[in-house]
């Protein structure tokens, strides 16, 4: 007879760990099987986001900023410090030891909760049985009443550039070079792209980034893209638009790049190149043949609105299913689904996840886009701020950008907020709980902020949707 558990979660991200550690809480006997093995060859639970994800990721961005800060920002409070140096080691050991941190973390919170862990590679049975391979080969079965999949997502390999984690490097790659490389090649102006070719040219990269589409940032809004290009391209991100890599070749110790846009085709040789197209749901080996659970056409569990797969008892979340792939987004569906097989109300709305990119300066939105409101014809008002006009931002030295709130041209309700400029990742929460709450820019703009903060250039732009705002002309 094999184990019986309430929930058995497969997959330890953000998305399943959350959900294992909501369901031991509500007095469901769970365990939560992960493969995820971490630098020192052992268990490390946490998947992408803790171990080669938002956590190193946001490691790095916050060293290499202070590195950078030191010779681009400091000079102007009057302080200058002489022959600042990277030490490596210490710079790529501090992301290690956070993320050995938080990954430790979550082992304890499962002993804490009564989360049974697994360590091997989990397949989903018939009649919700699931079989865990060990990496010694071993096998056992283990059964729930309710499994919930979160195997989460990998990074999409091109055919001409295949990783070889050397030369040619994924995201986890390129939180791990040993020499910070004289040329970077990037492909891919996404998130990925934009967050690490920051942290190399912050230390001193030469980058290029190439990006196949002739619009920077599509999925932001055009305005604050626009202004985020303006200011990559002052920290020297070499960003070519409408440039289609067709060839990458390891020549020596130095990759042979060939893309093409607009002008035909050309060469750029690197010392490193990051591939970051995107990422596909990862599903291999998770499904037998006989589950019922289906995959859509780009390789996602197919899901209803209650992340139900349709197969009783079974459940899936986070990158693996349809929505943003991201962190908060998978642990908000993890927490919900627990909840409803609890049979209580959990709930999750897709509309109001906010997305941050954690560049300089970061970038944050939430709700819809200027042009996806065109394109949907639903008529609109919009307010904006700029970070120059704010007191705090300049006492900074940090006043660049905007805030942009748009509202319905009838009803006021707040719609989309987007922001480029400092503290954003943090500006964008008072947003989306407007949102969440259905409220008006009226709403925000009675609110009272503090002075000085950032936080005036949401009421200011909230201000402004009514041309009202009191410190910039309407
Ligand atoms: P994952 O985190 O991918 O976890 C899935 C886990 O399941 C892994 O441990 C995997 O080994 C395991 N697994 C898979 N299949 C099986 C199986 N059959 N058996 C056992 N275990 C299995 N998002 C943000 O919100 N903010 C950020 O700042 C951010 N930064 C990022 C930076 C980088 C460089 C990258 C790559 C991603 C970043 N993301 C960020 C995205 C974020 O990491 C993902 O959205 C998030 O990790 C998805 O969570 P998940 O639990 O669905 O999947
Ligand atoms: P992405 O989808 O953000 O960006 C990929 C970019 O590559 C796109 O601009 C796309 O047009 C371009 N592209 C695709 N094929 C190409 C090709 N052949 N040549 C050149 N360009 C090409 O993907 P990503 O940067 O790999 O990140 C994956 C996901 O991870 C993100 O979408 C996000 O969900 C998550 N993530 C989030 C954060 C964050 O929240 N701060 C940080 C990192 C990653």
């Amino acid at each position: 007879m094999s184990e019986k558990f309430d929930v058995i979660v497969i997959g330890a991200g953000p998305a399943g760990y959350v959900a294992a550690i909501r369901a031991a809480q509500l007095g469901l006997k769970t365990a939560c099987v992960d493969a995820f093995v971490g630098k020192d060859g052992k268990q490390a639970l946490g998947g992408t986001c803790l171990n080669v994800g938002c956590i190193p990721s946001k490691a790095l961005l916050d060293s290499s900023k202070q590195f950078y800060n030191i010779a681009h920002n400091l000079p102007v409070h009057g302080i200058t410090v002489e022959g600042a140096k990277v030490d490596l080691g210490t710079f790529i050991g501090r992301k290690d030891k956070i993320v050995k941190q938080f990954t430790g973390g979550i082992g304890q919170l499962f002993k804490a909760n009564k989360v049974t862990p697994f360590f091997g590679k989990g397949k989903l049975l018939k009649n919700n049985e699931v079989e865990i391979t060990g990496n010694d080969g071993a096998k056992q079965t283990i059964s729930a009443t309710n499994v919930i999949l979160a195997s989460g997502s990998v990074p999409i390999e091109l055919p001409f550039a295949k990783f070889d984690n050397k030369f040619i490097v994924d995201n986890a790659g390129a939180l791990d070079f040993t020499d910070v490389p004289k040329r970077l090649g990037v492909i891919g102006a996404g998130v990925i792209g934009l967050e690490l070719g920051s942290v190399w040219k912050r230390l001193g990269s030469d980058v290029t980034v190439l990006e196949a589409l002739p619009d920077f940032l599509s999925v932001a809004d055009a305005d604050i893209a626009k202004i985020a290009f303006k200011e990559f391209g002052k920290l020297g991100l070499n960003i070519k638009l409408g440039a289609k890599l067709t060839k990458a070749e390891i020549k020596g110790n130095e990759v042979a790049l060939t893309y093409e846009d607009k002008d035909g085709a050309h060469e750029v040789t690197v010392d490193k190149l990051l591939v970051a197209v995107g990422r596909r749901a990862y599903t291999d080996g998770l499904l037998a043949a006989d589950t019922g659970v289906k995959l859509d056409e780009r390789g996602r569990i197919v899901v209803d609105e209650h992340n139900h797969t349709g197969v009783n008892g079974v459940w899936a979340i986070g990158d693996a299913v349809r929505g943003p792939m991201l962190a908060h987004k998978g642990s908000e569906e993890g927490v919900a689904v627990a909840e409803w097989i609890a049979g209580k109300a959990g709930h999750i709305n897709l509309d109001t996840v906010p997305w941050v990119i954690y560049t300089e300066p970061e970038i944050a939105w939430a709700g819809k886009t200027e042009k996806q409101l065109k394109d949907e014809g639903i008529p609109y008002k919009v307010g904006t701020f700029p970070f120059a006009a704010i007191g705090r931002a300049v006492a900074m030295n940090e006043a660049i950008g905007q805030v942009k709130m748009l509202a319905h041209a009838e009803t006021d309700r707040i719609l989309g907020v987007h922001m480029v400029g400092p503290g954003v990742s943090e500006l964008i929460a008072e947003c989306v709980v407007a949102m969440e709450f259905k409220g008006s820019s009226e709403d925000l703009a009675r609110i009272v902020h503090a002075h000085p903060t950032l936080s005036e250039a949401v009421h200011e732009a909230a201000l402004s949707v009514d041309k009202r705002a009191i410190h910039k002309g309407n």
